[in-house]
C-alpha cells in the first residue's frame, strides 16, 4: 500500500525495466536537480511531458498524428492541409516539410507520449526545453 497522499500504478516489467535503465544510467545528472529516487524521476518525466502536452495542445485541433514508425512519424496538418513528414536523423527530429528541428510539427511529435517508446530505442535524445 503506498503512503498516504500518494497513489500507485502497475505497468509491465519491460517498461519498469526500460525506465529503470535509464534512469540508472542518468542518476548523477539527476542527482544535480535534485531527483534521488526512481520514483522521482518517473514524477518529473511525467510532469515535464504534461507542461509539453498543455503548450502543444493549442495546435492539436490542427495537427493529427496518421503514423509512428521506428524512425519516422507522419502528421496531417491540417491548418496548411498538407502532410508533414517527421524523421529521426542522427537523435535528432527533423521536419521534412519545413526543413527544421523546431517547427510546430516536431513540437506536435513531441507531444505524443507513444513517440518516446518507439524513438526512444532507436537513440532519440531528449527534446530541448521547449519554454
Ligand atoms: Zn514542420
Amino acid at each position: 500500500m503506498p503512503k498516504s497522499g500518494f497513489k500507485s500504478i502497475t505497468v509491465s516489467e519491460n517498461i519498469y525495466k526500460k525506465f529503470f535503465n535509464i534512469y540508472e544510467k542518468r542518476k548523477n545528472d539527476l542527482e544535480l536537480k535534485g531527483i534521488t529516487s526512481f520514483s522521482g524521476y518517473l514524477t518529473s518525466m511525467m510532469e515535464e511531458m504534461m507542461l509539453k502536452h498543455e503548450a502543444f495542445a493549442k495546435q492539436a485541433p490542427f495537427m493529427e498524428k496518421i503514423s509512428i514508425d521506428s524512425d519516422r512519424v507522419l502528421v496531417k496538418d491540417n491548418k496548411r492541409n498538407r502532410i508533414a513528414e517527421v524523421i529521426l536523423r542522427n537523435g535528432e527530429l527533423r521536419c521534412l516539410l519545413d526543413e527544421k528541428i523546431d517547427c510546430v510539427h516536431i513540437g506536435f511529435v513531441y507531444s505524443i507520449p507513444e513517440v518516446y517508446i518507439v524513438l526512444n530505442k532507436n537513440g532519440m535524445k531528449a527534446p530541448k526545453s521547449l519554454h
